[in-house]
């Protein structure tokens, strides 16, 4: 067998050594939650570790307030609430993404319209951004997806034109950059998620930037993750106006974060240079479109998706998945399992069991169809995990086996 025969068809496979694979939790995480259990308290105003936490991370990012949540999902929820997103109010957003950035819109009682997204970078394009703008249009809910910046100076443009909020959802794009300036200080309010699965980890977490630096913008934030309560320094305001859930976070999630936020500029460089790596190496294959970041910008790769197109190819997608599996290259054909409205939640309308509401506010139906590019993207991704433990050749691997692949497959071989 020569050395071009696939894995699949009996040939050498391509990947011989395991993936690199490392610790994400140490000493120092350890060392911060014993400081945090001798507080003598868990709650994140009386302790320190979630104040240290917080303040770290607006240091690292530059802004100057944020507030701590549970969860990205809360962080949404949270940011939308502060933006004053409420009943009957439309939400523009990306298809593609997970369902945490859909929740917050659907708990405001608000209408999640959905824009189509740009066929390589996987983000929304602002032209279909600004077709869907209605004189209901509260807010764009920009998803940087696999931390890779969406194209925000021309969504900035269009928030002002229109006098609408801009809300990041950053919870795949940490220390992301666009043209220089990173991904959650460019909106109005920026969300991150610490879920076990994202660049670093508090078991779960949430962290919202507020990038007005305004008081009364933190504090309405603030008060949005705490039942409404305004806790600023010594002072505590009560009063109800209206409803804010409880996202706290706890002393113990904050003292992880502590230590986690010390690696994550080095997990973010090792992901953005194997991520970049990995699109020089597949440049110019016949029928395969890397991940695009636009030039100028900076991706933190929480996940690598590259396009076959099938015309270029021999093979289907399925094929030339399972064919890269069997070089050693795990990978997944497709990411989520649908474009979100076409999930039974939007095809029944069905925020609320047994209830249409907020949908039938404005009779809004989601049609197969009304993002093609997304649906495009989906039907022909292939994803792969890129992670900050691998080493050179592991990435120079895929790299390898990809080429190998596609070549194979092509119906017009590369020079
Ligand atoms: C993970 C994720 C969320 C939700 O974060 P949780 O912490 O799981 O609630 C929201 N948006 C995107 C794009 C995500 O990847």
């Amino acid at each position: 067998m020569s050395q071009e025969t696939l894995a699949i068809h009996g040939g050498p496979k391509t990947k011989t050594t395991p993936f690199g694979t490392g610790k994400r939790f140490g000493f120092d995480e350890a060392k911060e939650l014993l400081e945090a259990l001798e507080q003598n308290t868990l709650f994140y105003h009386f302790g320190k570790k979630v104040k240290k936490f917080l303040s770290d991370f607006n240091e690292l990012y530059g802004v100057k307030y944020s507030v701590a949540t549970t969860s990205g999902t809360a962080s949404i929820h949270v940011a939308l609430g502060a933006a004053g997103v409420t009943v009957g109010d439309e939400v523009i957003t990306s298809p593609i993404t997970d369902q945490g950035t859909l929740i917050g819109i659907l708990y405001q009682n608000a209408i999640p319209v959905f824009a189509d997204l740009d066929p390589n970078t996987y983000n929304m394009d602002p032209k279909s951004i600004e077709a869907r703008i209605t004189p209901r249009t509260k807010a764009i809910l920009v998803v940087h997806l696999a931390g890779n910046p969406a194209d925000m100076d021309a969504i900035m443009e269009i928030a002002r034109k229109h006098n609408v909020k801009v809300i990041e959802d950053c919870a795949q794009s940490y220390l992301t950059k666009y043209k220089g300036r990173l991904a959650g200080t460019i909106g109005d309010y920026g969300c991150f998620s610490t879920n076990d699965f994202k660049h670093i980890s508090t078991g779960d977490g949430g962290i919202v930037t507020v990038n007005s630096g305004d008081e009364q913008d933190y504090l309405t934030t603030h008060a949005f993750a705490d039942k409404n309560f305004k806790r600023f320094g010594d002072t505590v305001q009560k009063e109800l106006h209206y409803v804010a859930p409880n996202y706290r976070m706890t002393e113990l999630q904050g003292a992880v974060g502590i230590a986690q936020l010390k690696k994550l500029p080095w997990i973010c460089e090792q992901r953005h240079k194997f991520g970049d790596r990995i699109s020089e190496g597949i440049a110019g294959l016949p029928g395969i479109e890397p991940h695009k970041v636009e030039a100028g910008n900076y991706g933190t790769y929480w996940f690598y998706m590259l396009r076959v197109d099938e015309s270029k190819l021999t093979c289907s997608r399925k094929e030339f998945s399972a064919a890269l599996a069997a070089e050693g290259i795990p990978n997944s054909a497709g990411y989520i399992a649908s474009v979100m409205y076409m999930q039974p939640l939007f095809q029944k309308r069905q925020a609320y069991l047994g209830s249409h509401f907020p949908f039938d506010i404005t009779g809004i139906t989601y049609e197969e169809g009304l993002c093609p590019n997304a649906e495009a993207i989906l039907e022909t991704a292939i994803r792969f995990g890129v992670s900050e433990f691998y080493t050179e050749q592991d990435v120079e691997d895929i790299v390898t086996a990809i080429r190998k692949v596609a070549n194979h497959f092509a119906k017009v071989p590369a020079l």
